[in-house]
């Protein structure tokens, strides 16, 4: 899969990339990040990507032209998607990751000052994107959160010994509790059960101990999680308790 982002600060980016998991994956070419500045698309003698705007206002806003020519510069591949990063956009959730990881190309502009003009909405974009509702001085840790969101989703980033199958959201819960060595640590110890080698009750423990934490933090994932007879009437006595 391949990210390309467009950017007034490619640095940004670089030592995240080489780290962990997607430094692997990018080493190995299972991934591939490519940045372009967009100041690298500006016409003007001091290649300004911003401008006052329009009918006045606080601060600066990007110009269409460089982000236009940057996209333009993009060889696409068929099954790719332009996304712009804004907090005005759809909010990014695992689900959405997993629809995101279909494509083979995601091409993410960031944006930065007051934003993108309108008219790189309305011409380039194809889906924008939030993080989440909140103000961030640019669109590039939103980027770098999707871009890593979604390439642990590509088949060969997670090595074997990792999956996403049993994580949180994967199946509209939280995940259970987890624990490593020590088996006592300032006094806590390890639940007995994960201790006992009983692989069919610890999977019955670690079920139960998701869908506690789940409801005891975000009930409203519950709503659209699978869950059995037996699970619900759980819930039902949680519901009671409390
Ligand atoms: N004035 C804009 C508004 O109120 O919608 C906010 C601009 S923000 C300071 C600058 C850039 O940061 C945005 O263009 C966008 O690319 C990025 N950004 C800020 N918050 C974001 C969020 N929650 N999710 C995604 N991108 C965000």
């Amino acid at each position: 899969m391949r990210f390309d982002v467009l950017t007034i600060f490619p640095e940004i980016f670089r030592s995240y990339l080489r780290c962990g998991v997607l430094g692997k994956a990018i080493e190995k070419g299972i991934i591939k990040v490519s940045m372009v500045n967009i100041r690298d698309f500006s016409s003007g003698r001091h290649k300004n990507t911003d401008d006052r705007p329009y009918g006045g206002g606080e601060g600066m806003v990007m110009k269409p032209e460089p982000i236009y020519n940057a996209l333009d510069s993009i060889d696409r591949e068929q099954n790719s998607l332009v996304v712009l990063l804004s907090p005005q956009g759809e909010k990014f959730n695992q689900e959405m990751a997993w629809d995101l990881s279909k494509y083979d190309q995601l091409i993410l502009i960031c944006g930065r000052y007051e934003g993108v003009d309108e008219r790189v909405r309305i011409l380039c974009a194809e889906k924008e994107i939030s993080i989440g509702d909140y103000v961030l001085t640019g669109g590039e840790l939103a980027a770098l959160v999707v871009i890593d969101a979604v390439s642990r989703l590509v088949p060969g980033v997670l090595g074997s010994e990792f999956s996403n199958l049993e994580e949180s959201f994967s199946d509209g819960l939280l995940e259970y509790p987890q624990y490593t060595r020590p088996r006592v640590f300032k006094g806590l110890e390890v639940p007995e059960i994960l201790l006992s080698g009983n692989h069919e009750e610890i999977k019955k423990w670690r079920r139960r101990e998701a869908i506690k934490r789940t409801f005891e933090r975000r009930p409203d994932l519950l709503e659209k999680a699978q869950l059995t007879k037996e699970e619900l009437s759980f819930i039902e006595e949680m519901k009671k308790k409390e």
